[in-house]
């Protein structure tokens, strides 16, 4: 009885062992023949040794280290709209953004609805006696989204791609197109999923109006025991061309610590109009720095990028660092006023909440 959870997880860690790298091209700086690296390559993001984990797990690293001022149900209730079901389901040209929690949006722009990253579980890891636990509901289920033309992952990380949603997408009947890192691709394959593009850094495909490229990020991947860094890591721009130039452009960084990466996606593709960047999941620094943006980071990355508007993602709805789940707003505010960027530049949307995003925003 006790045993099948147990083995469960033994399958889940040893599913998808990796030890080499198909996708494996020399002539790219971020591919090795065993998987993939940062831009910096000296990096090394995500080797800590098991032990390392677990006693960091034992002494509190992996959760708050105290709850949000009022307790989790007032904050809970704070930071969550009842989703506009009825809004969602009308297509939009122009640019529309929906929270859903944790680093799951949708955009709807350009006649197009893109799901990203959706988490809509209770938990976020392989089983829930070792998932980060969510602290605030999911504002729908995944029957409950409007058609979905495109689903964008970043990463394989549990709180990034999670089974339950996806196959609760395929279980409403949704059968969108999904664009998925390199090496990603599999794990939607024995789900029955085929539907799925690959995509290396810098990359780009089409869909109608709307290019979508994906992106450098510094971070790290993983899903099982032995396949750190296995497959690729990144982010999305999303660019919506209409007859008008230059194209909109929005950009979501995917997990990443503060790096070089986004400097040079301002280089390459332009300035963003709008921008979804984590200012959650930051502490400890001395673990997190390299691979999670905090607030600080995440203003520089929208200086960065030359952001018209930002919004920040990743925090407040999973169990996931120390900091507690009321920090990141606070933290946001200090890091604007010190970098002299103003507040309504950076938009923090409560759960379930949709904004539509203005084409031309007063810088
Ligand atoms: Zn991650
Ligand atoms: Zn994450």
């Amino acid at each position: 009885m006790f045993l099948r959870p147990f083995l469960l997880l033994l399958a889940l860690l040893l599913a998808g062992c990796t030890a080499t790298n198909p996708r494996y091209d020399a002539t790219k700086a971020h591919h090795r023949p065993d998987g993939f690296v940062n831009s910096d390559a000296s990096l090394s993001i995500g080797t800590f040794p098991w032990y390392n984990i677990l006693l960091r797990r034992w002494r509190g690293d992996f959760r708050p280290l105290h709850p949000p001022a009022g307790g989790y149900e007032s904050f809970a209730s704070y930071w969550s709209v009842p989703a506009d079901l009825d809004r969602l389901q009308q297509r939009s040209d122009s640019p529309r953004i929906t929270w859903l929690g944790h680093a799951g949006m949708l955009l709807q722009v350009g006649g197009v609805n893109i799901l990203i990253d959706p988490h809509l579980s209770a938990y976020a890891g392989p089983i829930a006696l070792v998932g980060a636990k969510r602290r605030v509901p999911a504002p729908l289920t995944a029957s409950q989204l409007p058609a979905i033309d495109l689903v964008l992952i970043s990463h394989n990380h549990y709180d990034h791609l999670d089974a339950a949603t996806i196959d609760g997408l395929t279980n409403a009947g949704q059968k969108p197109r999904y664009l998925v890192p390199l090496g990603v691709r599999s794990w939607f394959a024995e789900r029955g999923i085929d539907n799925v593009q690959e995509m290396d850094w810098w990359d780009e495909t089409r869909l109608g109006q709307l290019r979508v490229h994906f992106t450098p990020a510094q971070h790290w991947s993983k899903r099982s025991l032995f396949d750190t860094n296995a497959t690729l890591w990144g982010g999305f721009a999303v660019e919506w061309q209409t007859t008008e130039a230059p194209a909109w452009r929005f950009l979501y960084t995917g997990d990443t610590g503060y790096s070089a990466d986004f400097r040079e996606i301002r280089r390459r593709l332009g300035k963003v109009d709008f921008l979804a960047v984590p200012v959650g999941a930051y502490l400890p620094r001395d673990f997190m720095q390299p691979q999670h943006t905090n607030p600080d980071d995440a203003v520089r990355i929208a200086r960065d990028l030359d952001a018209t508007l930002a919004m920040g993602v990743h925090w407040g709805t999973f169990e996931l660092t120390q900091e507690a789940f009321d920090d990141p707003p606070k933290d946001l505010a200090v890091a604007l006023r010190k970098q002299g960027m103003a507040e309504q530049r950076f938009w923090l949307l409560k759960h379930g909440e949709t904004r539509d995003i203005p084409l031309k925003s007063p810088r």
